[in-house]
């Protein structure tokens, strides 16, 4: 050890989900831990990620509520809406977690460090702000993913991310909102929903790739209802400013008129920088960390968990990731994390929930799927008058019965698709879901009264 080096048995970059939980878990097993954060402690999830933007979810939704209660016989004097209220109250909830998290560290023995860090070589971190050299046995690359704008189009210094749409100093009455991922969605409700003017735009041909085809369809026609404008096989090609509003250009030659221009255009993993090549930490094809299914990287004491390794970017999975590997490199607990079934949920109004296969997904891997559709109003759109469908689809494995995938939307979607989780985990089969009672009335009762289904894929009769 050279003079002015300390010696710690693990170093954790980044403050977030995945390095939290793994330096807590591992210094409850007794390793001295040191974990830096250049940002915030909490990282992307708690900072400017799932916490606030499920905030600006709930006030989105307020303004429906308040049109559906007159179907109910309430008559309301107009609702009066405060985006600095929303922002600051936002703002005092998030400091409050990320005091708490503080205090967990604290609690746990971890030292804690206000710095970038950065490789120096294999074994000694540096810490950018001080200059000072950290020896580690292990280390920890936890340093998630950022937004990012693409291509640097006339007027891209106009153009607002996740990051900063947290913070806006008053709430825009018109939004270019451009990205058909779930993060482009969903704040394409929330400003639609507390009545701004929105335009979606994404070059694909329908928004959130990679759920199943009718999910995408479904929402997309939910959010036309809301009045957001979604337009698809384009792109932004400039932003011009127009006096206090903005002129954004699209490829298709439309302009789209906006008093904030967003892009929400996938997050790429945090590696510049990091001094990775110099130690030989080799990157996936998927552009994040390379590891293996205990998280270690190339290099065999360093490892990576979360968004950084680019597997399933969510919350919950940075942190059982990063549980796993404390569990595995400290506690002699070898842990892999199984990243199948994982359920999850778009806050889009209306909600998402998805767990399992696609339809086309299960119809590419099994040769007999049966897929079990319900679409339905509502019950509360019986009185509000809303027009609005609750779209379920169960995708069965027609050999063994088993329930390969659910599909909801509707309100409540994320919280039940939480459970339905459960069972799809477990491998619960369509009989299974029959033989539970209904929960009556509730449109989650649809799950398990699908008595025929809507389409079967034999690949025989395919091929
Ligand atoms: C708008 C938005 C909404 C989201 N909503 C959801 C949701 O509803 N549900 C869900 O499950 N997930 C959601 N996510 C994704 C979720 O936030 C991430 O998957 C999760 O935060 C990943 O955790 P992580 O530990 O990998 O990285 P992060 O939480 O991003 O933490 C990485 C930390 O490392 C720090 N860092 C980076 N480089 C360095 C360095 N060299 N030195 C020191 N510190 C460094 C960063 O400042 C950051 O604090 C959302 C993300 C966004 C952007």
């Amino acid at each position: 050890m050279s003079v002015g080096e300390r010696n710690v048995d693990l170093f954790v970059i980044g403050a977030g989900s995945g390095g939290v939980r793994a330096a807590r878990i591992a210094a409850g097993y007794g390793a001295s831990v040191m974990i830096a954060e250049e940002y915030r402690v909490g990282g992307t999830c708690v900072i400017r990620g799932c916490v606030p933007k499920k905030l600006l979810v709930y006030a989105s939704r307020f303004p429906h509520e308040f049109e559906d209660a007159e179907g109910f016989g309430f008559t309301l004097q107009a609702p009066k809406f405060d985006w600095p209220t929303l922002i600051a109250n936002k703002d005092r909830e998030i400091a409050r977690l990320e005091q708490a998290y503080l205090t967990t560290l604290e609690n746990a023995g971890v030292t804690l460090v206000r710095s970038r860090a950065v490789f120096e070589d294999a074994h000694i971190l540096r810490l950018v702000d001080s200059g000072e050299r950290i020896r580690a046995a292990h280390v920890l690359i936890a340093t998630g993913a950022s937004p990012s704008l693409g291509p640097a189009i006339p007027g891209i210094e106009h153009v607002i991310s996740s990051n900063e749409v947290f913070s806006l100093a008053e709430c825009p009455r018109r939004v270019l909102i451009q990205g058909g991922s779930y993060i482009a969605v969903e704040f394409a409700s929330i400003f639609a929903g507390l009545g701004a003017h929105v335009s979606l735009i994404y070059r694909g041909e329908n928004i959130l790739r990679g759920f199943d085809d009718d999910v995408r369809q479904h929402l997309r026609a939910e959010l036309e209802k809301r009045g957001v404008h979604v337009i698809t096989e384009n792109t932004v090609s400039a932003v011009e400013p127009m006096g206090r509003h903005y002129s954004a250009h699209l490829s298709g030659a439309m302009t789209v008129t906006a008093d904030q221009v967003m892009f929400a255009l996938g997050r790429p993993p945090n590696i510049a920088g990091l001094g990775l090549d110099a130690v030989g930490v080799a990157i996936g094809r998927n552009g994040g960390i390379a590891v293996d299914d205990y998280s270690r990287t190339s290099v065999p004491h360093i490892y990576a968990v979360g968004d950084v390794t680019n597997r399933i970017n969510l919350t919950p999975v940075a942190i059982r990731e990063g549980h796993a590997f404390a569990d595995t490199v400290f506690g002699g607990k070898p842990t892999v994390v199984d990243h199948t079934n994982v359920p999850t949920a778009v806050f889009s109004e209306p909600e998402v929930g998805v767990v399992g296969l696609t339809q086309a997904q299960a119809q590419a891997r099994l040769s007999k799927v049966d897929i079990y559709k319900a679409m339905f109003r509502p019950m509360k759109a019986t009185l509000s008058g809303r027009d609005t469908a609750v779209l379920l689809k169960l995708v069965v494995d027609a050999e063994s019965d088993r329930v390969v995938g659910c599909h909801f939307v509707g309100e409540g979607a994320g919280e039940m698709i939480q459970l339905v989780g459960i069972a799809v985990k477990m491998g619960a089969t369509k009989a299974d879901f029959d033989a539970t009672m209904a929960v009556h009335p509730t449109a989650a009762e649809e799950l398990v009264t699908l008595r025929q289904p809507s389409e079967q894929f034999r690949r025989e009769a395919a091929e």
